[in-house]
């Protein structure tokens, strides 16, 4: 079957190559042509482990192919996923200008029946939206719209694209889920759970399912600051947590709140639509809060651990919102880049794969080749970001790089115990 992938970023250009590899003949399109041109040349423009190999493996089979026409892939495809950005808005909606784009131009160039497919983040009621455009700008092709959340997971995204969880389809009528029946039929073989439910149930899913997520980080994250005021130990009492299976272990690993581009979002967006029915999702709108004030408190942490911060060089590790990724989107390190910026610091950083990115945002930091250069002449470190080669630094080598072996460790890297026998100050998240 021939797919069109609208938008190639971190959800699109997974997905289409995932796609291909489960046998779609897959034509991904985005408006960026520098994206699309490097992607021809064989340059993967996102940091994604295993990305390069399935785009490769599926370009080389004839399988997958990238272009900046849209017209010619509807024009070739019978389902269309739609996987453009959804940025927020000013109020934490989701700015839908792009899906409205997409929806219109397939109406402009359809010539039979299509399967309309969303795949970005989108509020209930915007399949409704499609199918209006749809029927509106098309009177002549008959046409379904189907919602496919996506819940893959930067950083594991294409082990999450090919091993899901569960595949949402979103539909109301039979012809659609046959076809997207027929797309996912490998995994569907492979036993992976189905949920084939309406439109509307489909795309609150997806902000309920990150809506859920980001209140067990912020509960995890108060409890965190509790065991500090408490002088109690949250590693012990989120295992303590995490055995009862209603609860479960994952998630509750405290740090400097959560960020990246979906939950800070889809957070806002959560409350803001259900405003919009009347409705104060207060959960939601406390966990925003929650998550503002533990970012913000990071700050806090690194002043009681390193006294006036004005004048002194702070080493950061990790710039990414979480590792084995080079995006940076409301990345907690960035805003404790800022905070240390403000507060009178001076950061040198370093970051294994999301430096050019965060240079962007920050042209005057100084970047570093690896972590032992970035300490050299700091007075600490931060860090910020769990990447695995944060995980077993040599301790003697960083010290002596550093004008005072003062650790600040905003993911629980660190055994406390270890590192401070080994003669480093040092600070972590709910931990005595
Ligand atoms: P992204 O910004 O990385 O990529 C979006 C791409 O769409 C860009 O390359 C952009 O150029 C392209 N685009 C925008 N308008 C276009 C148009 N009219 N025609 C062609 N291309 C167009 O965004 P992303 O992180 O891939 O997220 C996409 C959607 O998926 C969002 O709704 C997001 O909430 C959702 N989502 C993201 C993740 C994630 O981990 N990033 C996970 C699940 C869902």
């Amino acid at each position: 079957m021939n797919i069109c992938m609208v938008g190639t970023g971190y959800v699109g250009l997974v997905t289409g190559a995932g796609l291909a590899d489960l046998g779609m003949n897959v034509i991904c399109v985005d408006k960026d042509k520098a994206k699309i041109d490097a992607l021809g040349r064989g340059v993967i423009p996102i940091y994604e482990p295993g990305l390069e190999e399935l785009v490769s493996r599926n370009e080389r089979k004839g399988r997958l192919r990238f272009t900046t026409d849209l017209k010619a892939g509807i024009e070739s495809s019978v389902a269309i996923f739609i996987a453009v950005g959804t940025p927020p808005n000013p109020d934490g909606s989701p700015d839908l200008t792009f899906v409205r784009q997409v929806a219109e131009a397939v109406a402009l160039h359809m010539n039979g029946y299509k399967v309309v497919v969303t795949k970005s983040t989108v509020p209930t009621g915007t399949g409704k939206m499609i199918d209006q455009i749809l029927r509106e700008k098309n009177g002549k092709y008959p046409f379904s719209v189907v919602s496919n959340p996506e819940f893959l997971r930067e950083g594991s995204a294409v082990g999450d694209f090919l091993e899901p969880d569960r595949i949402v389809i979103g539909a109301s009528d039979a012809r659609a889920i046959e076809v997207m029946k027929e797309i996912y039929k490998p995994l569907f073989l492979r036993e992976t759970p189905f949920v084939i439910t309406d439109i509307a149930s489909a795309e609150l899913i997806k902000y309920a399912s990150n809506g859920f997520l980001a209140v067990k980080i912020s509960f995890i994250n108060e409890v965190a600051r509790l065991c500090e005021l408490m002088e109690a130990d949250v590693e012990a009492v989120a295992t303590g947590m995490g055995l009862d299976p209603r609860i479960g272990p994952r998630f509750l690993l405290p740090g400097p709140g959560f960020g990246g581009s979906c939950f800070p979002k889809d957070t806002a967006a959560a409350a803001e639509l259900a405003k919009q029915y009347g409705h104060h999702f207060e959960l939601i709108e406390a966990t925003i809060r929650v998550n503002a004030a533990i970012k913000a408190r990071m700050i806090e942490k690194i002043r009681k651990a390193v006294g006036e911060i004005a004048g002194q060089t702070a080493a950061v590790f990790g710039l990414s919102f979480k590792p084995e990724t080079d995006d940076i989107r409301e990345s907690p390190a960035l805003a404790v880049v800022a905070d240390l910026l403000a507060a009178g610091a001076t950061v040198r950083a370093f970051d294994p794969a999301a430096m050019e990115n965060t240079r962007a945002v920050f042209p005057n930091l100084t970047y570093a080749r690896d972590a032992y250069d970035c300490a050299a002449g700091a007075d600490f470190v931060v860090l910020a970001t769990e990447w695995n080669e944060f995980r077993a630094l040599d301790l003697e080598k960083l010290g002596a790089a550093l004008t005072s072996r003062t650790m600040v460790d905003l993911r629980n890297v660190y055994d406390p115990t270890e590192i401070r026998a080994a003669g480093w100050k040092y600070t972590s998240v709910g931990r005595p």
